[in-house]
């Protein structure tokens, strides 16, 4: 099974797919801790992001399309896994179809949470790239490059829309009850 969770930084992304993940014996795939990790280890590709991120804007396609790319080929992506934050662009989106074919995705999961929960959620998260500037910034891109993927998936008919505000465990619940069987 391959999954893509879909939603607006502060959602609940992260927390939801690691969760779905574990329940189902996928791979979770963060395209963002990815990153994080590269630019806490100080790599090549880690100083070259550190800014952008930093800033809330996007990597570029480039780079995060060949560090997914590489990802989904390792070994334990075979048994299925979760997209977390990737794709955020349409030309993302593009490449993802060109690596895995069209029809390859089960389900895009968007989590639906309203835009002040949003913002109250970030700020008080504390991550490096969590200032209000930073925020804003991805909130902005966010409604740009990745909410117009819902359309581009829509008539695939995988669409799963996802109330994210609640419980933990009950935000769970309701995606592993909306996925196919
Ligand atoms: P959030 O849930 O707050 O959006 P993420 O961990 O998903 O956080 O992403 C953090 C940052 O990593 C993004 O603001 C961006 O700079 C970078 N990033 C993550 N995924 C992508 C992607 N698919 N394309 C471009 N940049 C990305």
């Amino acid at each position: 099974m391959k999954l893509l969770f879909l939603g607006p930084p502060g959602a609940g992304k992260g927390t939801q797919a690691e969760r779905v993940a574990d329940a189902l014996e996928l791979a979770h795939v963060s395209t963002g801790d990815m990153f994080r990790w590269h630019v806490s280890e100080g790599t090549d590709l880690g100083l070259e992001v550190d800014a952008i991120m930093r800033r809330g804007d996007l990597v570029p396609d480039s780079l995060t399309i060949s560090m997914l790319n590489d990802r989904i080929r390792r070994p334990d992506a075979t048994k299925g896994y979760i997209l977390d934050g990737f794709p955020r662009t349409l030309p993302q989106a593009e490449a993802l179809d060109a690596a895995i074919g069209a029809d390859a995705l089960s389900a895009v999961v968007v989590l639906d949470v309203s835009e002040d929960v949003l913002v109250a959620r970030l700020l008080s998260r504390g991550r490096a790239d969590d200032t209000e500037e930073s925020v804003r910034n991805r909130l902005t891109l966010y409604k740009a490059d990745t909410e117009p993927l819902i359309s581009f998936y829509e008539p695939r008919q995988i669409v799963r829309w996802v109330e994210g505000v609640g419980e933990i465990e009950e935000i769970t619940e309701r995606i592993l009850g909306t996925l196919p069987q």
